[in-house]
């Protein structure tokens, strides 16, 4: 499915694109739909996931859609948290940034008459953590008589964090019906089902998978590549070994899978290359040849990979590092299945850094560095590390964000 699929306004598409947001992650595609349609919604899916453009999205196709002149805020998004709630506010900013509908931020840790001053402006969306919201209600500082649509994110956090009855306090504020919509990384415990039903009213449940949390049974290691022919040499080394029985080789795009395919060919490697653009009875006999051990190697994109989860891969190769942390783990998860064990091997150039650090957060861990004995990298992690940080800071600094990041300290 695409955005535009979702029937979101042609702003909001320029905007997602502006995101390099390519396709709706499995969450957005299940929850935006649901909110666009006006129902309650339980929304749960793990961490990293796009939880936020799934219920961002859908509020400002709904300010589109029914226009106001601003005055109370219209839309109520809590969040356990000021960095969340600043995290929200900024993928409001950035997926609002063609529509500019007012909106203010309330959290601890600021002055309570500025914010109470700020809520006296004009302002459609209101973000805010339930504890200082509360204490600006007790003073009348905020009307709430005009919340249209309510969102809960990470509602999990939330209740851990005893917020729950802070929550009902203000959801007694709002007079009239309103729309709710509750997210949480999971929903099983921390009582978040009973939260769920005093709140929403004849929910829609969109329960997303946990992508296969990291098998124990995979073994993971990166290798670090000076350019493409060093990467050629160490792919090839990897596929020539004799515990590689069978491998998936992930590339980002089309192109680069059909370049690598090549090259392995050329090296008397047996391998297919599998990309979105054959079709699905090609695909299929493609998977099949795989599947009975007639193709050792299949070069593959993420959407060609689909459904393809079998026994017997003993390696996944990732020549381009995948972007989300969750794609990581869909990938690597096709090895290690059963009683088997794996090896999820990453090639990591010095411009793959970026992904790669934003996938050890996402799995809360530090990807092992491995040494080809012959093929080391004529740099240092450490050092390309370094570099890479200090060419990021100038970005950081700059333009909006600057002012958000002062009155944070
Ligand atoms: P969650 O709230 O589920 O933990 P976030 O909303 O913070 O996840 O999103 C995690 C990351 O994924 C963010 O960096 C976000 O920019 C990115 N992201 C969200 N949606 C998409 C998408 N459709 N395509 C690519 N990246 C996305
Ligand atoms: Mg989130």
């Amino acid at each position: 499915m695409s955005f535009e699929e979702l029937d979101l306004d042609p702003v909001l598409l320029a905007a997602i694109q502006e995101q390099k947001f390519y396709k709706p992650t499995p969450v957005q595609e299940a929850a935006i739909p649901v909110l666009m349609d006006r129902t309650d919604l339980l929304a749960g899916a793990a961490t990293g996931t796009g939880k936020t453009a799934a219920f961002v999205l859908p509020i400002l196709q709904y300010l589109l859609e029914e226009p106001q002149p601003a005055k109370f805020p219209r839309i109520l998004l809590l969040a356990p948290t000021r960095e969340l709630a600043f995290q929200i506010h900024k993928v409001i900013k950035q997926l609002g940034t063609n529509c500019n509908f007012p909106s203010v931020i309330i959290t601890g840790g600021f002055k309570m008459s500025q914010q109470i001053e700020n809520l006296k402006k004009p302002c459609d969306i209101l973000v805010a953590t339930p504890g200082r919201l509360a204490k600006i209600m007790q003073e009348e500082g905020v009307n709430l008589s005009n919340i249209e649509v309510l969102i809960i994110d990470e509602a999990d956090r939330m209740l851990d964090m005893g917020q729950g009855p802070t929550v009902h306090a203000l959801l007694e504020a709002i007079p009239g019906d309103f729309q709710a919509g509750l997210f949480s990384a999971t929903l099983s415990g921390s009582g978040v089902e009973k939260f769920a039903n005093e709140i929403l009213d004849e929910p829609e449940v969109v329960q997303i998978d946990a992508p296969n949390q990291q098998s124990e049974q995979v073994q993971q290691i990166a290798y670090l590549a000076n350019d493409k022919e060093h990467k050629q040499a160490l792919l090839t080394n990897l596929l020539n070994d004799a515990s590689c029985l069978s491998a998936i080789v992930f590339c980002n795009k089309k192109e680069r899978a059909i370049e690598v395919t090549e090259y392995l060919q050329s090296q008397n490697v047996s391998a297919q290359v599998l990309h979105g653009d054959f079709i699905q009875a090609v695909r299929l006999e493609k998977m099949q040849k795989f599947i009975r051990g007639k193709i050792k190697v299949l070069v593959a994109t993420d959407v060609a990979a689909r459904g393809l989860d079998m026994l017997n891969i003993t390696h996944v190769i990732n020549y381009d590092l995948p972007y989300r942390g969750d794609n990581y783990i869909h990938r690597i998860g096709r090895t290690g299945r059963g009683q088997q064990a794996g090896i999820a091997v990453s090639l990591v150039e010095r411009h793959d850094l970026v992904n790669l650090e934003r996938i050890e957060y996402h799995l809360k861990q530090k990807m092992p560095i491995g040494k080809m004995p012959g093929l080391e990298a004529n740099f240092k992690l450490k050092d390309a590390l370094k570099k890479a940080t200090s060419k990021k800071k100038p970005k950081k600094n700059a333009g909006k964000k600057k002012a958000t990041a002062k009155k944070k300290r």
